[in-house]
């Protein structure tokens, strides 16, 4: 209840003048950040418990931050994103100051757009919206389904797609809930059913560049959650990676072909190794009893090569795998992209399924009408300055023609 009053209270401040906005500059760390602004590092630091001090390690420089300060200039509280659901909240509390993680509050809205193909996807979809944002989701959406060479000029692409906003401003990567773009005029079609993957207009799923699991068999002890109210500790954490409880001495293999840039001990993680993959991601493998022979830094690995195994090193309380995925260094939910066994839709979940789809078509061929019309427009407008037949009619035409 005071956690939301406070918030609620920030919230209202912001309409003030107390509010400073700023961005986290790179190379800054929660440290530095501390003593710059003159905030007590023993309560906001050092007495942190080890959940607590990995959350401030994910800060990453460029998110919006806010500080709430008196009149007399005193910082009152600070709100520091984390992901895009979770934020740092510090507030002065009794002549000292707090520190907590706290959920994030965000509005969303759905939009779209539709454009012509001119040059390709990336710059044409960057030249329409101004978003390398919206460029990205739709190179790793649509990812290998589709051989981008065919496409030729004028081909129609639409994109849907939900966009996170904090305080009135963008925030966070935006969802493709549904797109459709054209190659030699054969339409491809791609929709975010319920279970968070994407499927093609046949219901088939799209595949994914990584293994659904890194582990044989083992089962899912702890999931992904970018919050998570912990009833016992009654904070809020985050848990970025999915843990598999399994045998000690249970093979653990590369999610996804790439190199190896970790292969050692790295505090709480224990015995870690990590992936480098295309596209920026990234994947861990932690709490390993040890790696297998050879595994070492700038080795290429294959998809499903075995590369460690489980054990309980670092800060675990049993044998388990803890396996993250990270792309540009953010931590996603592997559950989301991690699938690589395509799988079909059927009976109940296929229903609801074309029904979803069936409503994004809707939508799409809205977007396509009238973006026709307004071609046709166009087209209409221009037809007296090219058309030969009508120029020849034209008075003043004839004239300059001589
Ligand atoms: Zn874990």
């Amino acid at each position: 209840m005071t956690r939301l009053f406070i918030l609620l209270l920030f919230t209202l401040s912001l309409f003030g003048a107390e509010v400073e906005n700023f961005r986290w500059e790179n190379g800054v760390t929660y440290s530095d950040f501390l003593s710059n602004n003159l905030l007590p590092r023993k309560h906001l630091l050092d007495n942190l418990d080890v959940d607590d001090k990995r959350l401030v390690e994910e800060i990453r420089a460029g998110v919006h931050c806010n500080i709430l300060r008196s009149r007399d200039g005193t910082i009152e509280q600070v709100l520091i994103p984390l992901n895009d659901e979770l934020q740092i909240h510090i507030y002065a509390f009794e002549d000292t100051y707090k520190f907590e993680a706290i959920p994030i509050i965000v509005e969303t809205k759905t939009s779209a757009f539709t454009l012509k193909i001119k040059t390709n996807p990336s710059i044409d979809i960057q030249n329409e919206t101004d978003s390398f944002k919206l460029v990205a989701i739709f190179l790793t959406s649509f990812g290998t389904s589709i051989d981008f060479t065919a496409l030729r000029k004028n081909d129609d692409l639409v994109m849907i797609y939900e966009q996170k906003y904090r305080l009135g401003k963008p925030f966070s990567m935006p969802t493709l809930k549904a797109g459709m773009v054209e190659t030699n005029n054969r339409p491809h079609y791609i929709y975010l059913n319920k279970d968070g993957r994407y499927y093609d207009e046949k219901g088939k799923q799209i595949e994914s560049f990584l293994l659904a699991r890194p582990i044989q068999g083992g089962r899912i002890s702890s999931r992904f959650t970018k919050r998570r109210f912990h009833p016992v500790l009654k904070k809020w954490k985050a848990h970025l990676g999915i843990d598999y409880a399994a045998r000690r001495g249970t093979p653990v293999v590369a999610a996804g072909s790439g190199t190896l840039i970790y292969v050692a001990r790295m505090g709480s993680y224990g015995k870690l190794i990590k992936i480098r993959h295309k596209d920026g991601y990234e994947t861990r493998y932690a709490h390993l009893k040890g790696f297998r022979r050879g595994m070492k830094r700038g080795k290429r690995v294959k998809k499903g090569q075995t590369i460690g195994y489980v054990g309980t090193t670092g800060r675990s309380t049993g044998p388990h795998l803890h396996f993250e995925l990270r792309k540009s260094g953010r931590a996603i939910n592997p559950a989301k992209r991690v699938q690589l066994t395509t799988k079909k839709l059927k009976n109940k979940e296929r229903k609801s399924f074309l029904k979803l789809s069936k409503n994004y078509n809707e939508i799409i061929n809205t977007h396509l009408e009238n973006e026709t019309k307004f071609l046709k427009k166009q087209v209409q407008t221009s037809r007296c300055y090219f058309n030969n037949d009508n120029a020849n009619k034209t008075p003043s035409q004839k004239n300059t023609n001589g």
